[in-house]
């Protein structure tokens, strides 16, 4: 006979929320997750917002989306996108329902912390070569040191012929890194405080050491390695100028763990929510509502610049979309949903007093439904309306995928925002919802499998859901 449950067990039941791991609720969902992350791997092989647009259209193409024509009148089914500039990219799938009745927008960024080159970054110190970097985006500088790195870009050459680099992800490329000092001599390095270790300016890379053959020339090693670059790809040193180029971390993305259940990869804030929206947006067929993925850059900037979220890049697609149905793009979006993709911080247990346990986010709890970012006094986010938190959620609870709540950490112990903010100051419905990262923005972050497969369940769910919002 199985025991009864007691009076407190069936009001625990009923009225407590008891999140719980999502291994113990599904054991096999790991292998879903594998599955899905092998995918999710080779998209993280684009280190930089022009490789993910890169990779993302040609897939585009052969899912059958054409790129947008303005004043076309698209029927349901219809799927397109538009690129712009080759950073950021919309992607779109027509619901059966009238354009007029609101869209389902599924937003996140491509971009990732980094170390840009300087406009003119080649010099030479000491019978060495080095590229002068400035870091792009929050990262700790310390640690950016003698970790392998490879290079990324483009190079705008003098007749405006624009030429891709990479060099040092692919077996048998060179490597690079910054060099650091050998702790027998770090006796006052270590005295420093953290943000002091290594600065800015001492954020060199190491790309050469060998001399150009003749002695009347002033500066050898630089010489030389322009001499090679120029022979690869027409590059000469007033070229840089007209150049985006970065050194990014060369790890792979690979399994991670024993068990192999997470991800240990560069890139993943916010490439995981760019990845699970990506597959969301493609396998979503014929959803009621109109969906909207969007691949945004500069976020780890600010969302400043033409391809960044407070662009009116995506206002204006949404216009002249919408236009082709005598609509106006403010009153489609005032009836629209949007979630906006991004990572959240997985508590972490050897910094375990930086987070409120109820209200932070954990690895293996699935999706994360963020209600508000900012720092401090709630400044400077999002803070998605009840009502707005209760649609998402009930679309996640009638689709049976577990969600976790996500606070940014501990009250006054930092912060930090998403392009939520960019969002709905459109004037539609947005909320944060996302993946639990481990060391976030560092070379290597870490992410659960069944997380990433989770979110790509959540937000197929929202683009297939048939309900409106009011
Ligand atoms: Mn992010
Ligand atoms: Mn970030």
């Amino acid at each position: 006979m199985p025991k009864k449950e007691t009076k407190g067990q069936q009001l625990e039941k009923e009225l407590l929320n008891k999140p719980k791991n999502v291994g113990e609720l599904d054991n096999k969902i790991l292998d879903k997750a594998q599955k899905f992350c092998e995918g999710y791997k080779e998209f993280l092989c684009n280190k930089t917002e022009r490789e993910v647009v890169d990779y993302a259209i040609p897939i585009l193409k052969k899912k059958g989306y054409k790129e947008f024509k303005i004043g076309t009148k698209y029927k349901a089914g219809d799927k397109l996108y538009y690129n712009n500039r080759g950073k950021a990219l919309i992607m779109v799938t027509v619901g059966k329902r009238p354009v007029a009745d609101g869209l389902r927008l599924g937003v996140s960024h491509i971009d990732s912390p980094r170390l840009d080159f300087k406009p003119n970054p080649l010099f030479e110190d000491i019978e060495m070569a080095y590229f002068k970097t400035h870091y792009y985006g929050g990262i700790k500088k310390y640690q950016w040191t003698t970790i392998p790195l490879s290079l990324h870009g483009v190079v705008t050459l003098k007749d405006g012929k624009v030429v891709k680099v990479r060099i040092g992800e692919d077996e048998g490329d060179p490597l690079f890194c910054i060099t650091d000092l050998l702790p027998h001599l770090a006796r006052n390095q270590m005295k420093k405080p953290a943000n002091e270790i290594i600065e800015g300016e001492q954020l060199n890379v190491l790309v050469g050491s060998w001399p150009f053959d003749d002695e009347k020339v002033s500066a050898k090693v630089k010489l030389n390695v322009l001499k090679l670059l120029n022979e690869k790809y027409g590059i000469t040193e007033k070229d840089f100028l007209s150049a985006e180029l970065c050194a990014c971390p060369a790890y792979k993305p690979r399994d991670y763990g024993l068990d192999r259940s997470m991800i240990g990869a560069y890139g993943q804030d916010d490439s995981v929510c760019a990845y699970a929206s990506f597959m969301a947006e493609l396998d979503c067929k014929s959803p009621d509502f109109t969906t909207v993925t969007v691949f945004c850059d500069k976020e780890e900037t600010g969302s400043d610049g033409n391809t960044g979220m407070r662009s009116l890049f995506l206002k204006d697609f949404l216009e002249d979309f919408v236009s082709a149905y005598g609509l106006s793009a403010r009153h489609v979006l005032q009836r629209s949903v949007c979630m906006s993709c991004d990572v959240n911080a997985a508590v972490d247990p050897a910094f375990a007093e930086n987070y409120e346990r109820n209200n932070s986010s954990y690895m293996n709890y699935g999706p994360i439904i963020t209600k508000y970012t900012g720092g401090g006094g709630k400044y400077s986010t999002n803070d998605a309306s009840a009502e707005t938190m209760g649609y998402i959620r009930s679309i996640l609870d009638e689709a049976e995928i577990p969600w976790q709540i996500g606070e940014l950490g501990k009250i006054d112990n930092g912060g930090g925002g998403t392009i939520a903010s960019e969002i709905s100051l459109h004037n539609l419905d947005t909320v944060d919802v996302g993946v639990s990262v481990l060391s976030m923005h560092a070379p290597l972050e870490i992410t659960a499998k069944a997380d990433v497969y989770l979110l790509y369940k959540a937000v197929l769910a929202f683009y297939n859901c048939t309900r409106p919002k009011d």
